[in-house]
């Protein structure tokens, strides 16, 4: 039992697959009066331990997962284990979208939500940002229901969505969605560096969704992947993102964001509209996302440190004999819309993310992690959670004001710690 990366060997003597909620309830209750442990997985694709367990692992992947939606108030309820390749056309037919999505749609939403996964996007926020009530079954074995906004909504029910699997088994999800729309998306290529990380934020600020693909060298171009909503009426919007520097170099054929993986692998781009699904994701459902072997790590800032900290990562990639540099395939920088989860590394902070996709050498990427948090120090930078990071949990505290909150919820809500992993432990407690 390996995670997709297969970086991990997950600890768990064993995955559970209940067929019903009921089935689940029951596995509950058998772990907790055993005074067991069982940790909730998704589809295993996160770097770091999060969805290991030091007893036995559970998948929601045998319970029933339709989308029903409310078409007035334009929420979706989600069985927690749908993927988002299942999700999104299923929204997409009933008229209705997410306003941003992560580079893969293989992901559980669950799992997503789990870890804040996000895309890009000005005014997008991360996937948890999107959540308006949360059904689980606690340490007890019972189901229960919470909405985060209304007045009946607890003032803890947003720290629900953002629980590294640590508060219970998420069965079920409502989401806000907006109107469905389409997109088209261009590569800018051969963007100077200095000039891209000097306009760092107005690049990031340029269309409905940003990705600028860099691997921090002067003397090699950078790339910037532009996904344009579309008008309703089917034109391309105007918007400020054709700024005269980097649309003069559109690509002109279809890229991959790491220089030599195929192309065909990714959604399609020569600014071809298409649904929003099939355009903000980087790569096709059906394709190996980014790699393939591959570890990453991501830490979000804050908007004003964006070209700060872009210029800092250019002065590790100077120094060729690095760790770094030697580690880095590419790095991936995005925006992200700030968010009330308690830890969402996008917590009350509209940020910019600064992800690396490193190469399959665990040695090497760890010095290189070690390098760039002691890099990022200054400017507070925030790990996402589902990706590798050696921030101390002091740090954490530090840099997650609710973080304190979220500890408190985890031991309220499961005082034996019956879903308590390593990660979860060291981070909140129990
Ligand atoms: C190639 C690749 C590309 C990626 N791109 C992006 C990206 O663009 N943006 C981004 O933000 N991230 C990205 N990620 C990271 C990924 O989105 C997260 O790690 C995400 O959490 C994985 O979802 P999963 O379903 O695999 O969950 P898992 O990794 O299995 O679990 C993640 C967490 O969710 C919890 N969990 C799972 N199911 C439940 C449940 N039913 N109830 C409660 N808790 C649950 C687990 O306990 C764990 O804490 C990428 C990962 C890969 C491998």
């Amino acid at each position: 039992m390996r995670n997709w990366a297969g970086n991990l060997s997950f600890s768990a003597s064993r995955v559970v697959a209940p067929g019903s909620v009921e089935e689940l309830q029951a596995l509950v209750r058998r772990v907790a009066s055993e005074g067991g442990a069982l940790h909730p997985v998704g589809a295993g694709h996160s770097f770091s331990a999060v969805a290991d367990g030091p007893g036995e692992q559970v998948s929601l992947r045998n319970l029933p997962s339709a989308v029903e939606i409310d078409r007035e108030r334009g929420v979706a309820s989600v069985g927690g284990s749908m993927t988002l390749a299942q999700l999104c056309p299923a929204l997409d037919g009933a008229a209705r979208a997410l306003p941003a999505l992560p580079s893969l749609l293989g992901v559980t939403l669950a799992g997503a939500v789990a870890t804040a996964t996000h895309g890009s996007g000005e005014a997008a926020q991360t996937l948890a940002g999107s959540v308006v009530a949360v059904e689980w079954v606690d340490a007890t074995g019972e189901l229960r229901r919470e909405e985060l906004t209304g007045p009946d909504a607890p003032p803890w029910a947003v720290g629900l969505p953002v629980s590294l699997g640590s508060l219970g088994i998420v069965t079920r999800l409502w989401l806000e969605t907006v109107p469905s729309y389409e997109v088209a998306q261009v590569v800018y290529e051969r963007v100077a560096l200095d000039e891209l990380v000097a306009s760092l934020p107005d690049v990031l600020a340029g269309a409905h969704s940003v990705s600028v693909f860099t691997r921090w060298r002067e003397d090699e171009g950078s790339r910037i992947w532009c996904k344009r909503r579309l008008a309703a009426s089917g034109q391309v919007e105007a918007d400020p993102s054709c700024r005269p520097w980097w649309a003069r170099t559109a690509a002109d054929g279809p890229r991959h964001p790491v220089p030599g993986m195929p192309p065909e692998r990714c959604t399609p781009q020569l600014g071809v509209p298409g649904p929003w699904h099939e355009r903000l994701p980087h790569f096709l459902p059906t394709a190996t996302p980014s790699l393939g072997n591959e570890l990453q790590s991501e830490y979000f800032v804050g908007r004003d440190h964006a070209t700060p900290v872009g210029e800092a990562l250019c002065g590790l990639g100077r120094d060729r004999s690095s760790a770094f540099v030697r580690a880095l395939a590419v790095s991936e920088l995005r925006s992200v819309a700030g968010d009330r989860c308690w830890l969402s590394p996008a917590f009350e902070r509209d940020s910019v993310a600064f992800h690396f996709t490193w190469l399959d050498d665990p040695d090497t990427v760890a010095r290189a992690v070690e390098a760039v948090e002691e890099l990022l120090a200054p400017f507070e930078p925030r790990p996402h959670w589902g990706k590798l990071f050696a921030t101390t949990p002091a740090s954490l505290r530090a840099r997650l004001p609710r973080l304190g909150d979220a500890a408190d919820l985890r031991r309220h809500l499961d005082p034996a710690g019956v879903f308590s992993n390593n990660l979860t432990r060291e981070v909140l407690g129990g």
